[in-house]
């Protein structure tokens, strides 16, 4: 394999790539690179649209933004809470009551993941679905939560339980946004990249161990390609299985089941990519044990997220109860089980139902558990 996939050089613009959602009907194209060229002339002059972002990203970019597409801004507040039926109450509010909206007007979304959820659900949902426009700014929503057509918003039940799939008509991933991006935000997108290349095999894997330092710097090139890739994965598992409906997307829940567990217990401890890195950890332990993983590969990836700044401990004070109640409180149950994304090895998903019963708790919490 060639050793140097990602290159450190300047910025080239002919690095920028578009990628093609291939859906049908509903297929759309994702665009990765620096700069937005190309996206005011992919919405209609004539249509009305509105940017919905939230505070911190509405200061940074929303003059920008809403002047290229002479569009209105409308601003929510930043933060997972904003994924609510009252914030969505609001949005429709302001989305409707200025009266200038009508089927064929455009929804920008201009934020994170938790704005392209709000956004794009609205978006669903407004007249019985308008086309919108996703321009993520978080390394998280640029290689994972703006690719598939997933929106949602939270309930008091659980999260992401009300929502619909609904594609854009576009993606602009401009890693110029990720210039402001604080450094705890980028590493914890870096959770679902890695996520990417243990599902996507040791070549993948292998490219993000040597460009490691290009990555924590933030090298043009190399986030361009690491994200180009990401997105290409995504696309490919998303066009055999856009609904979740046959197993192939479910797949991209790997370390989520912890990971989910862990942020509805304590919900402000970890960002969602930290959750997601331990959670990863766990299953990768789980697969040595329950699908004959090679131990040394568990390694490799764990070493990895260490590397990249993320955790990799289950904290000893989190308790097995608890981890129960909510692992079988999640959505995908069935039963007294839970179907766990497993490694057989690098690009080898499997998913197993899995029993909640002491000795799969053990095998995920690791062995600081046997001290307790
Ligand atoms: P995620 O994309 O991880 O799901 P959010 O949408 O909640 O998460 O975004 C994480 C935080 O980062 C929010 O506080 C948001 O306002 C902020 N943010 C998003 N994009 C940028 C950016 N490009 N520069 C600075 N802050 C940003
Ligand atoms: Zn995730």
């Amino acid at each position: 394999m060639r050793r140097d996939n990602w290159p450190k050089r300047t910025y080239n613009p002919a690095m920028a790539e578009s990628i093609q959602v291939s859906l049908g009907d509903r297929a759309y194209r994702i665009h990765v690179g620096r700069g937005l060229d190309g996206l005011s002339a992919a919405v209609p002059a004539s249509a009305s649209k509105v940017i919905v972002t939230d505070k911190n990203v509405g200061r940074l970019y929303a003059q920008k933004i809403s002047h290229m597409l002479n569009a209105r801004v409308l601003t929510v507040p930043a933060g997972e809470g904003s994924k609510s039926l009252g914030q969505l109450e609001s949005v429709f509010a302001q989305l409707l009551a200025p009266r200038d909206l009508d089927r064929q007007s455009v929804i920008v979304a201009l934020g994170g993941g938790v704005i392209g959820d709000l956004a794009g659900f609205a978006a669903a949902t407004l007249f019985r679905g308008v086309r919108y426009i996703q321009l993520p700014t978080t390394l998280l929503a640029m290689v994972d939560s703006s690719v598939g057509g997933k929106t949602a918003i939270n309930h008091e039940t659980g999260k992401n339980l009300i929502g619909a799939f609904h594609q854009p008509q576009a993606v602009w991933c401009d890693i110029a946004f990720l210039e402001t991006l604080p450094t705890r935000e980028y590493v914890s997108g870096l959770a679902e990249v890695i996520k990417t290349g243990v599902l996507s095999g040791s070549a993948f894997l292998a490219k993000l161990e040597q460009s490691a330092s290009a990555i924590v710097a933030r090298n043009d090139e190399v986030v361009t390609r690491m994200i180009a890739d990401c997105v290409r994965f995504k696309a490919a598992v998303v066009e055999q299985d856009e609904t979740e409906a046959t197993g192939r997307r479910a797949m991209l829940n790997f370390g989520h089941t912890l990971g989910h567990a862990l942020e509805n217990l304590y919900p402000d401890r970890w960002l969602h990519g930290e959750a997601v890195a331990i959670g990863m950890v766990a299953a990768l332990r789980l697969s040595v044990a329950r699908v004959a993983l090679d131990a040394a590969v568990a390694e490799r990836v764990t070493r990895l997220l260490h590397v990249l700044g993320l955790p990799t401990e289950i904290p000893p004070e989190l308790e097995a109860q608890a981890a129960t109640a909510v692992m079988l409180g999640d959505k995908k149950r069935d039963g007294g089980a839970v179907g766990f994304v497993l490694l057989k090895a690098l690009g080898e998903p499997v998913i197993q139902s899995c029993t909640i019963d002491s000795a799969l708790l053990h095998t995920l919490m690791g062995p600081r558990d046997e001290r307790t």
